[in-house]
């Protein structure tokens, strides 16, 4: 199975259950959207898939491509092809994006083998072609002074570099402005493919007019209460998550 799957999984923090029961499988080659209001625990479930120590997995489990995910440290789930938005840190003073990327390809290969730097620059002006990306951009300093949408830039970029086979997404930063947005947006089309599987998680539908998912899923207090093709996105926008909650039980059942 090439998927990224959690099954029944249950999350909880300072013995609280932040996720109750959540079962998601996201195949290579697909893009599922994880919508839901805020608080309903889809950033707790992005930090358990990237390996957070804060939070308790009391049950259910996650596998990648087959394997258990839980058994791995996060640096070795990253190595296997799990790249988390989030991965890097915020701002390095100093350190240029290019040499930033470098030393994150580096540490993926075996010991003693080194990346050599034509390949290197010419993997990294390819990507940035594909991008659409100006090459100046890479000299300068990671998230010195940068906008919203030039973090984001530099995120997309480096999933274009790792090239995982699993990209988790958490974009419920409210400081989505237009250009990051479309930054996400054009990086996530040009990125889609066969080999790499998505979950784009967003509490707005906005992002989902410029990415078109395979499937939406809506999480409502740490649970799927609808899963659907992309016109869920739409209904969604249209009727609100009260909507997506109350329908996922039989009036009868209420
Ligand atoms: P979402 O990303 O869907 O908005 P979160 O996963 O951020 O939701 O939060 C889900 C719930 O978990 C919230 O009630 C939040 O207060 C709680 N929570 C998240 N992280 C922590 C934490 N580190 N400590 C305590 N509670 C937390
Ligand atoms: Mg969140």
């Amino acid at each position: 199975m090439k998927e990224l799957n959690t099954d029944k999984l249950r999350i909880a923090i300072a013995d609280q259950e932040i996720v109750r029961g959540l079962t998601l499988r996201v195949p290579r080659g697909e893009v599922h959207a994880l919508m839901g209001p805020n608080g309903s625990g889809k950033s707790t479930l992005a930090k358990v898939l990237a390996g957070h120590p804060d939070y308790q997995v009391t049950g259910g489990k996650i596998t990648m491509d087959g394997e258990d995910l839980l058994e791995l440290e996060p640096d070795e789930r990253a190595r296997r092809g799990l790249f988390m938005a989030f991965q890097y840190p915020s701002e390095i003073p100093g350190v240029t994006i290019a040499n930033f990327l470098r030393a994150a390809l580096q540490s993926r290969l075996p010991e003693g083998e080194e990346l050599e730097a034509t390949d290197y620059y010419a993997k990294l002006y390819e990507k940035m072609e594909l991008l659409g990306m100006d090459r100046s951009f890479t000299s300068r300093a990671v998230n010195e002074g940068f906008s919203g949408g030039e973090k984001k830039r530099t995120e997309i970029l480096q999933l274009a570099m790792l090239e995982p086979k699993y990209a988790v997404l958490d974009e419920t930063d409210s400081g989505l402005d237009i250009d990051a947005l479309k930054t996400v947006a054009h990086g996530v089309n040009s990125l889609r493919g066969p080999n790499l599987g998505i979950l784009l998680i967003t509490h707005y539908q906005r992002l989902l007019n410029y990415i078109v998912p395979d499937h939406v899923h809506v999480m409502v207090a740490g649970r799927i209460v609808r899963s659907g093709r992309k016109e869920l996105a739409l209904e969604l926008e249209e009727r609100g998550y009260d909507w997506a909650r109350d329908g996922a039980v039989e009036p009868a059942f209420r």
